[in-house]
């Protein structure tokens, strides 16, 4: 399996509920190594910007607001297989239907407070992590 960087965001709810250190410690004990972290607290602006693919979408302003309403913990994961497994980890998009064990269905309170975001393509991990990051910020284990 290759060796690939994804984006991981911890969004404000889980920030707020003070879970960041079981979320990471879910990463590290599936093999995924923390390569980069920032601590950050986005504008609506910047939330819309990093969004922009869900521009026009019924709940894109929610979605902004949301990002936007607290900080957020953004990382680079890496590791074998990282874009797949961390969605894995991650759970579906709705706590509802995420299965038992992942990080939305012990997390989450609602399809918007969803606690976590994850890139869904290698592709989109490398804007997504060039968004919150610069080379130097990132520091490979391999
Ligand atoms: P994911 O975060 O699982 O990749 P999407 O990329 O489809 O999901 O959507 C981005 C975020 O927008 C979701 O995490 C969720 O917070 C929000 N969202 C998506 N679909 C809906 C929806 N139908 N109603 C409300 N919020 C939604
Ligand atoms: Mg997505």
């Amino acid at each position: 399996m290759p060796v690939q960087r994804t984006l991981s965001i911890i969004k404000p709810d889980a920030v707020g509920k003070n879970v960041v250190g079981d979320i990471i410690r879910r990463f590290e004990e599936n093999g995924l190594s923390v390569i980069g972290t920032r601590l950050t607290h986005l504008s609506a602006a910047e939330a819309g910007r990093f969004y922009a693919v869900h521009e026009g979408r019924p709940f894109y302003n929610d979605l902004c607001a949301f990002m936007s309403s607290g900080p957020v913990l953004a990382m680079v994961l890496e590791g074998q297989n990282a874009v797949v497994l961390n969605r894995q980890l991650m759970g579906a998009t709705n706590p509802k239907e995420a299965e038992a064990g992942t990080i939305r269905a012990d997390h989450a309170d609602s399809i918007d407070a969803n606690a976590v975001h994850g890139s869904d393509s290698e592709e989109n991990a490398a804007i997504e992590i060039s968004f919150f990051f610069a080379a130097l910020d990132l520091h490979s284990r391999g």
